[in-house]
């Protein structure tokens, strides 16, 4: 098992059914999965990237086995889900992007609940040790509908644990929760990861995969666009910017053939952004005091993530 990846994918489809429309005229189904393939190596934390309606639910759901796939193979732990959908199910934890809880149980009964689905003994259970690690533990016996939040986020990252699987996965865990829970579930994520749980993650903010995965694939209109290291995926972004203020206000905005963007703000401040095989940073700072411009002050800014996904979505 130790070379096998935590989850193989191999060109997956998937179209919904269509929908009846208006007068009993039929709308064709949507393609939401258009031949995916990549694999989630185990140990690792898999960003699955996408903007909104690119395909993400719908892959994770049937993961989860609650969306049937057109067509395509998925493994996950090394079980085919065709085949070992039990033990397929049993190899993987998820949190779904919609919040549902029976309001009335509390934290300890919503994972005794879920353990008892999984026929785990009253012996093997870790309710106690759960709620401790999603620190909802002084909220052992609080009804869920009472919990913020954040904290049934939580709550469902402890529950998608109930039956210890090795593969966590977590579809937009952090959409619409505020910077400090954010925080909070990426140490979560951060920690189940150095405790040996290979995590796949959705989301459609480029920042938490810029700083919690090490891989990434990015998928757009159902396909994927990019299946690499986070490292290299920033290292495609060829545009670096260098944000120059001048020791007096500037009668124009400088221009050079090289520049691949000149922004200027009618004053003191210009932004050139230049595509980093043609130029370095040096370079555009000697044509702009060579065109008189007397520098007082110069930061420059790597791509990120953003860059490239928007160069990426752009072509696709
Ligand atoms: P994401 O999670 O990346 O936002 P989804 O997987 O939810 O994307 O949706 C992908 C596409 O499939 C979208 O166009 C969406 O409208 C469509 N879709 C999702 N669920 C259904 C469904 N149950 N029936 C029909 N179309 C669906
Ligand atoms: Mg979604």
């Amino acid at each position: 098992m130790s070379t096998e990846p935590a989850i193989r994918i191999d060109n997956l489809v998937k179209r919904y059914a269509p929908a009846k429309g208006a007068k009993g005229t039929m709308t064709e189904g949507k393609l939401a999965l258009g031949g995916v393939s990549f694999d989630v190596p185990q140990g690792s934390i898999f960003g699955l990237l996408g903007p909104n309606g690119a395909g993400k639910s719908t892959l994770i759901n049937i993961l989860a086995g609650l969306v049937n796939k057109t067509s395509g193979s998925v493994d996950i732990w090394g079980f085919d889900i065709d085949e070992h959908r039990r033990n397929a199910s049993r190899s993987i934890g998820i949190v779904p992007q919609e919040i549902v809880f029976d309001p009335f149980f509390t934290p300890f009964e919503v994972l005794e609940n879920q353990a008892g689905f999984y026929g785990i003994p009253a012996a093997l259970r870790r309710s106690e040790a759960l709620l401790e690690a999603v620190r909802l533990a002084d909220k052992r016996n609080a009804y869920a509908r009472t919990l913020s939040g954040g904290m049934k986020r939580r709550l469902l990252v402890a529950k998608a644990m109930v039956h210890s699987p090795p593969i966590l996965v977590l579809d937009e865990p952090t959409a619409g929760v505020d910077v400090d829970l954010r925080r909070q579930l990426w140490e979560l994520v951060a920690e189940l990861n150095r405790e040996g749980v290979t995590v796949v993650l959705t989301t459609h903010y480029l920042e938490e995969a810029e700083e919690l995965c090490d891989r990434i694939a990015i998928i757009n209109h159902g396909r994927v666009i990019a299946d690499t290291t986070t490292r290299e995926l920033v290292g495609m972004a060829r545009e670096k910017v260098v944000a120059v203020t001048a020791a007096e206000d500037l009668a124009a905005a400088p221009a050079h053939e090289a520049f691949a963007k000149v922004e200027w703000d009618g004053a003191r401040d210009v932004m050139v952004t230049y595509d980093k095989d043609r130029l370095n940073a040096g370079q555009v700072l000697a044509i702009l005091q060579a065109q008189g411009l007397v520098i007082a002050d110069v930061t420059t800014r790597e791509a990120d993530l953003e860059d490239v996904f928007v160069q990426l979505t752009a072509a696709a």
